[in-house]
């Protein structure tokens, strides 16, 4: 007999209540069992264990199917622009700060599918933090290179990872970098490549004194305090010019960049200045690795106006670290066996103003620098070959900026002029 249908609904809505029912029970328990929080207030949820999505991929294959992580790395071979992009995988780079900036390239580089990476740092992940990308507000409380190691292995469990929660610039930890540096490849040897991402002079000396020691090519990125200007820099000791070659105004001028710290004020920063940053940095990083494009030795931004200065630093060969002096004779010494290489990198014939400092403001350059520019037009290389991007005329180059261009100009150096008299006043004091 068929079923009143006047009971049939009875029973459907019953059954859809007692279910809905449970499920608020569930929920209530649900948020009951939530993470505990800490006396600070921040959840402990960050501290699980990493949890790898995947098996690690023994072989990676150029096969086009929408379950294969490096179909879309691979098809870089495809269109010509890499040779061997599988070769990334035997590759080592320490990435030396993870904030707003490291992060980011580590992440990059994680999901690029590079070897081996070495994290340091030594701070913890703050909700402070969250105006940048990468970590997550559940990971507040935990130190940068485990949290950035747990989102890393998730994302690339074919990635090692290394971490070091510690700060560089004390003498112990110091020769634990230097040990890392020289024996923390995959193969117990040299890593390929030390990234600075640090926010302060002394740590940014640290990984100078370290790199021209023991030979080690890097690369130096900063993001300005006010947080509209970066810059990144390849430096290859001896052939380029290091950090100290040309020290920051602030060293110039001798004052301690502590006393600089003013009180209640903190660096402005964006997401979008340093994600362009560790996006120039890593692209840098990609072309030096699998030896493709061109190097880049210096790239400046200026958000204000889109500006991005390129250019060439050689080393000062009265640099106060004796390692840069040694590494400078030595590459002299092998340039005159090396055979002359036309498409080369232009480069200054003199040491050019650096443009760090304290508050890293990057400025425009002046006209009656960039002997660059002079050296890195076309005309200059041999028939049929031509650089992809001409860099700006030198000559009456103020004439040829826009008028936003001269008022960001002048605003910087009126801003910088400033800060660095505070600076003198508050030491005089
Ligand atoms: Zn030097």
């Amino acid at each position: 007999m068929a079923k009143n249908p006047a009971t049939t609904i009875k029973e459907l809505t019953d059954r859809l209540n007692g279910s809905l029912g449970r499920l608020s029970a569930q929920q209530s328990a649900d948020i009951e069992q939530s993470p505990p929080r800490t006396s600070s207030g921040f959840s402990t949820v960050g501290q699980k264990q990493p949890v790898p999505y995947r098996e690690k991929i023994q072989k990676i294959s150029a096969e086009v199917v929408d379950s294969n992580p490096y179909s879309r790395l691979m098809a870089l071979q495809k269109m010509g622009i890499v040779k061997d992009y599988e070769k990334i995988r035997e590759k080592t780079v320490a990435v030396v700060g993870v904030g707003g900036v490291g992060s980011v390239v580590a992440e990059m580089l994680t999901r690029c599918g590079i070897g081996k990476l070495i994290l340091f740092d030594y701070d913890k992940v703050e909700i402070a933090n969250m105006n940048r990308l990468f970590y997550q507000p559940d990971q507040a409380g935990l130190s940068k290179v485990d949290a950035a190691k747990q989102t890393l292995i998730h994302v690339n469990p074919d990635v090692q990872i290394e971490v070091h929660n510690f700060n560089i610039t004390t003498m112990d930890n110091f020769e634990t970098f230097v040990d890392r540096i020289r024996h923390g490849s995959l193969t117990n040897g040299k890593v390929d490549l030390v990234l600075s991402c640090v926010d302060n002079f002394e740590a940014r000396m640290t990984v100078n004194v370290a790199c021209n020691e023991e030979n080690q090519i890097w690369m130096e990125s900063g993001v300005s305090e006010n947080a509209v200007s970066g810059h990144i820099q390849y430096i290859e000791p001896g052939k380029t010019a290091c950090f100290a070659c040309v020290p920051p105004l602030v060293v110039a001028s001798n004052i301690d960049e502590r006393t600089l710290k003013r009180e209640g004020v903190c660096a402005a920063s964006l997401p979008t200045t340093m994600a362009v940053v560790a996006g120039f940095l890593v692209m840098n990083t990609l072309k030096y690795l699998l030896n493709f494009g061109e190097i880049s030795h210096y790239v400046g931004y200026n958000a204000l106006v889109d500006f991005f200065p390129r250019d060439a630093i050689k080393p000062n060969p009265s640099c106060e670290d004796s390692h840069c002096q040694a590494r400078q004779k030595e590459y002299e010494e092998r340039k005159t066996l090396e055979k002359p290489n036309i498409v080369s990198t232009p480069t200054h014939d003199e040491p050019v103003v650096h443009e760090d400092n304290e508050f890293e403001i990057v400025l425009l350059e002046d006209s009656e620098e960039g002997t660059a520019t002079e050296t890195a037009t076309s005309s200059n290389l041999a028939s049929g070959l031509k650089y992809a991007y001409e860099p700006q005329p030198n000559v009456d180059q103020r004439n040829d900026q826009t008028p936003a261009q001269i008022a960001t100009h002048d605003l910087l150096i009126s801003l910088k002029d400033k800060l660095i008299e505070e600076a003198k006043n508050k030491r005089t004091k």
